[in-house]
């Protein structure tokens, strides 16, 4: 019997856990933390405790109850499970041999930390060196332990901590053709310096780790139980990925987040084609953006109103926009080169580009790039990470002085978080242009709130930044649209993909409206099934 089962990601935006399984072969299409349930309980100050592992996770449904999916140091004491057994969706499950990962954004792959570590990742190259590059430049977190994690015992009074040696956890990087250093005809191969770089874990010289080889798989291959196609599509991350899985029942294709009006549009184009020819019998789907109406913008529009808007603008530039999207960043890049600024990131951000070049060869070393600098934040002691990018491109490096001198010259790429750093820029005016994401939720509402109070002390003008409506709501000024282009597919065409893979089944997913898919697909043969938390859907 064929079956899937969605927890994560039904009737939700983001935290996609869906589990694919064919008689005893098990698998998940991605394992994200789920934002919109955590943001009910917790909040930046207020965090599931690393020292009681899966307890606070399991009690408040962030996890589903799985007993046998998770790592057993995590089990804060003898008989966990006791509580779980009566809990809807309990079961055991065992034979979980893998988690195909879509894209490194983590409400797609942040719970993989609390996979047991024996269950293999399956990423493309990009995503995996993403993943990685994040967990390295941020503090210890468990909830973010995706390339390796800390084994973790009960210390007195029960209380988990770390102790000995960090392990790698088994990755597969997913490789086309065209990721590939070998030569046409010979198995794919990731280039050495890839590698390396997943095999340098910055933890300084004490810590020990134990190392697993990452193995690699072609765009047509097998994983146990299943034959595997990985097809890269385009969202606003680098390294996005779709799937098809084949299942004794046909084949199950998986979008991922994807969009057709971003600049990969031929690979998204050549995923559709491939996902059609081969008749799935279900399609699990994103469905973001349901509501009609909204404005398509593209990543033109958006290059075209930052540089008027940037070329109006004599004093210093701030754009706030997500690093790993590489197109925005490519755009602010042509922004800054056409109104002759310098374009200065973050040390983090450097650090990201730099391993993102490892497996992606069209990017080039950032010291290749004219232009770009990186920006010296004032602090008392680098890290290893950071050490690491001063010793790399320590001529790149521009400090608070010389942009407080001459803020004319400078574009900074800087989010709500690095913000702080106004203090010793102290600029006098200038532009704040918001090139992220829509606001999703209350939380991210008051952030908006402090940025918009940061700007008004420093005396910068914002762009594209969201208001509050009188509903509640948030918007964006009239006439300040077209500084963002979003990574999802609007409505319509989110329609057309489904049409154009011709499913007989929908499963849609990431999405707080499956019903939008209901409405508009009763005319076409493909059979919508709403996914419910945690209840199989069997396939004929
Ligand atoms: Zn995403």
């Amino acid at each position: 019997m064929v079956a899937l089962t969605v927890y994560g990601g039904a009737g939700m935006v983001g935290g996609n856990q869906v589990l694919v399984e064919d008689g005893e072969d098990r698998l998940f299409l991605d394992f994200g933390t789920p934002y919109a349930t955590r943001n009910l309980y917790y909040e930046e100050y207020l965090k599931p405790r690393p020292g009681t592992g899966l307890l606070d996770l399991l009690t408040l449904g962030l996890l589903p109850p799985l007993e046998g999916l998770y790592r057993r140091d995590l089990e804060p004491f003898q008989g966990l499970w006791e509580r779980f057994k009566e809990r809807p969706g309990y079961r055991r499950l065992e034979g979980v041999t893998g988690v195909v990962v879509s894209h490194a954004h983590l409400d797609h792959c942040g719970y993989v930390s609390f996979l047991r570590p024996d269950v293999r990742v399956y990423a493309s190259l990009i995503t995996s060196v993403i993943a990685k590059a994040l967990q390295d430049t941020s503090p210890t977190d468990f909830e973010k332990e995706l390339a390796y994690f800390g084994s973790r015992t009960a210390k007195e009074g029960g209380y988990l901590g770390i102790e000995g040696p960090r392990s790698q956890r088994p990755f597969t990087f997913l490789l086309t053709q065209n990721d590939s250093v070998a030569p046409p005809g010979e198995p794919v191969a990731p280039h050495a310096e890839a590698l390396a770089f997943w095999d340098a874990v910055p933890l300084g010289p004490r810590t020990r780790v134990q190392r697993v080889a990452p193995d690699v798989l072609p765009q047509y291959g097998s994983i146990p139980g299943f034959r595997l196609r990985h097809f890269p599509v385009d969202h606003s991350i680098l390294g996005a990925t779709a799937f098809a899985v084949e299942t004794s029942a046909g084949w199950i294709v998986y979008t991922g987040d994807i969009r057709r009006h971003g600049s990969q549009q031929g690979l998204v184009r050549e995923f559709l084609e491939a996902a059609q020819a081969l008749h799935p019998v279900a399609l699990v789907c994103e469905g973001t953006r349901t509501k009609p109406a909204e404005r398509r913008v593209t990543e033109e529009e958006v290059l075209e109103h930052c540089l008027q808007a940037v070329r109006g603008e004599e004093g210093l530039v701030i754009a706030d926009f997500g690093p790993r999207n590489i197109e925005r960043l490519v755009t602010f890049y042509q922004v800054a080169e056409a109104s002759g600024r310098a374009l200065v990131v973050t040390t983090k951000d450097a650090y990201l580009l730099d391993a993102m070049r490892h497996a992606w060869h069209q990017m080039p070393s950032l010291s290749e790039m004219d232009g770009l600098l990186i920006y010296d934040e004032l602090r008392a002691r680098d890290s290893t990470w950071e050490k690491t990018v001063r010793e790399k491109y320590r001529r790149l490096f521009v400090g608070s002085k010389e942009i407080k001198a001459s803020p004319g010259d400078y574009l900074l790429c800087f989010s709500f978080w690095d913000i702080d750093n106004l203090v010793d820029i102290e600029p006098q005016g200038g532009l704040y242009i918001y090139s992220a994401s829509e606001v999703y939720d209350e939380e991210q509402g008051y952030d908006i709130d402090r940025l918009r109070h940061w700007l008004d002390r420093f005396g910068l003008r914002s762009l594209g930044l969201p208001r509050r409506r009188g509903d509640g709501g948030w918007e964006i000024s009239p006439g300040e649209e077209g500084f963002h282009a979003s990574g999802h597919a609007p409505a319509e065409d989110l329609l057309e993909v489904v049409k154009e893979i011709r499913p007989r089944l929908l499963v849609p997913v990431h999405t707080q409206n499956p019903g939008f898919y209901v409405e508009n697909l009763s005319k076409e043969p493909i059979q919508v099934r709403e996914p419910r938390w945690g209840v199989g859907l069997s396939l004929p």
